[in-house]
């Protein structure tokens, strides 16, 4: 338990998460105590409901994370059949169909384990939140009120989940945040069809089963963002790769020269990089290289672009950055770089600790050479290879 992950998150970080869980379970004890026991048509309802939403699951399982090992995010069909289940069932029994996400966390192993129980924690509190609503006991059939509970779980969760990975890292991306608008649209459709489908269930309970393939479409939708996300990335780094950092770069720039702001480009080549894999090994090569790409993001601010432009070549678009400031940047990475200390294996497959690495940055300002990011990039290289050929282990300023 000691070395629980969980633990080593910042305090305030900590104190959210306990705070949740403790909300979470404070809610659903008393429900489960005080409740009176649920007639057999409620029960039949939950089974249909929860059986749907079970089968969808373990299929979707299989066809995307068994077969395919890729990682998923279930949470979209989470919310929708728990959102019809707030509208339909008795409180006792949405306690009981919250366990399909409990269930969901222990059953399909993540590397976090304490992530997922946040999260079912607040979405607990965010269903209950909704139920608070609708009507505690017998939710009212009244449309707006409806409307105004599928949007309050929807806000509810999102704060309290927005605010755990603030509190976590405070220096994160508002699309890390808040998530994207493709996110949000995934989060409304999940419960507007929830609503849908509560509403078709409390008629005809085994109508459930014709909302199956829809849960299954949804489950699938919701990994869209995942999947795009990872397009995004550099695997080896978890970088911007070299396409999308080129298309949020001229956007960046075009930016900035509506503002008439200065940017600045950095590119930067790691020296002598061969050597690490010729005489340590490719793994350690990959190791040097994400260390790398851990320390560019730590030395520059939040809005700036880091990434991997190709082999062990970075790139860092500065988009508001006047010469001096760029210059001071590249300085900083240069001599973090010189400071590094990478923990790795040789081909042997024995510890080593890599030390005196260098990097050779070129660095080109919109000042001088305009917002086109063709051009930044050809002055940046010229002065990458001045820095090169002048000796490695220098900022060289185009
Ligand atoms: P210089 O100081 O002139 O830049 O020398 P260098 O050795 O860094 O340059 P060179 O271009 O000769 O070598 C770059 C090396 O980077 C060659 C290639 O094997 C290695 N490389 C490229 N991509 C990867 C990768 O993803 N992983 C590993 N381990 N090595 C890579
Ligand atoms: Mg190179
Ligand atoms: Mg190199």
């Amino acid at each position: 338990m000691a070395s629980w992950p969980v633990w080593r998150l910042r305090a305030p970080a900590l104190l959210h998460v306990l705070i949740t869980q403790a909300a979470a379970v404070g809610l659903v004890l008393p429900v489960l105590l005080l409740n009176s026991p649920p007639t057999a048509e409620e029960w039949f309802r939950f089974a249909m409901l929860g059986g749907t939403a079970a089968a969808v699951i373990i299929a979707t399982s299989v066809s995307i994370h068994v077969r395919s090992g890729l990682r998923r995010d279930p949470w979209t069909v989470h919310i929708a059949y728990l959102a019809a289940g707030g509208l339909t069932l008795p409180p006792n029994l949405l306690v009981l169909l919250l366990l399909g996400p409990a269930l969901h966390g222990v059953l399909d192993a993540r590397p976090e384990p304490h992530r997922w129980l946040f999260v079912t924690a607040a979405t607990t509190l965010a269903v209950f939140a909704a139920r608070g609503i609708v009507g505690w006991e017998d939710p009212a059939w009244n449309p707006p009120l409806i409307v105004l509970a599928g949007a309050t779980m929807l806000v509810v969760r999102a704060l309290v989940v927005a605010g755990g990975r603030w509190l976590r890292d405070a220096a994160a991306s508002r699309a890390d945040v808040l998530g994207e608008p493709i996110d949000v649209l995934l989060g409304v459709v999940a419960v507007c069809f929830g609503g849908v489908l509560g509403v078709a269930v409390l008629r005809e309970p085994e109508i459930a089963v014709l909302g199956g393939p829809m849960l299954a479409l949804l489950d699938l939708a919701g990994q869209l963002p995942h999947w795009r996300r990872s397009a995004q990335r550099d695997g080896k780094t978890g970088l911007a790769n070299a396409l999308h950092w080129d298309r949020t770069a001229r956007a960046e720039l075009r930016r900035a020269a509506a503002r008439r702001r200065a940017a600045a480009l950095l590119l930067l080549d790691l020296d002598h990089f061969k050597r690490v894999n010729d005489q340590v090994g490719h793994l350690a090569g990959d190791a040097v290289l994400a260390s790398v790409a851990t320390m560019l993001r730590d030395s520059v601010r939040k809005g700036d672009l880091v990434g991997r432009f190709g082999g062990e070549e970075f790139v860092v678009l500065l988009p508001d950055a006047c010469p001096e400031i760029s210059r001071a940047v590249a300085e900083r990475v240069r001599l973090s770089t010189a400071a590094l200390v990478v923990s790795t294996r040789d081909t042997l497959g024995e510890p080593r600790e890599l030390r005196g690495l260098t990097v050779s940055v070129g660095v080109a300002s919109t000042v001088r050479f305009g917002y086109e990011l063709p051009d930044l990039l050809v002055a940046a290289d010229a002065a990458l290879l001045t820095a090169k050929a002048g000796g490695r282990n220098a900022v060289e300023f185009a």
